[in-house]
């Protein structure tokens, strides 16, 4: 009775250390297998005129710290002259 509960014991243990290990080896994998998103087309809203335009091609300026971006120079100007009055 005794020796099987060590037995018991014994198997709990292994299945412990084998879900560590398994665990381990899956999040090595992840971390091996990331690769940075291809964001080609990720779309950005332009805060003048509320259109989004593809990150790729949009304007980008940042403003007290935070990035903006915008369709055309024009929109990008004028949100300049907003924000600074
Ligand atoms: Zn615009």
């Amino acid at each position: 009775m005794r020796s099987l509960f060590l037995l018991i014991l014994v198997v709990i243990f292994y299945y412990f250390l084998k879900s560590i290990f398994t665990s381990n080896k899956n999040k090595n994998e992840l971390s091996g297998n990331r690769k940075e998103p291809e964001r080609i087309d990720d779309m950005v809203k332009d805060p003048f005129c509320e259109t989004y335009v593809p990150k790729s091609t949009a304007l980008s300026s940042l403003f007290g710290g935070d990035r903006f971006y915008f369709c055309s120079e024009d929109c990008l100007e004028k949100f300049k002259k907003k924000n600074s009055v």
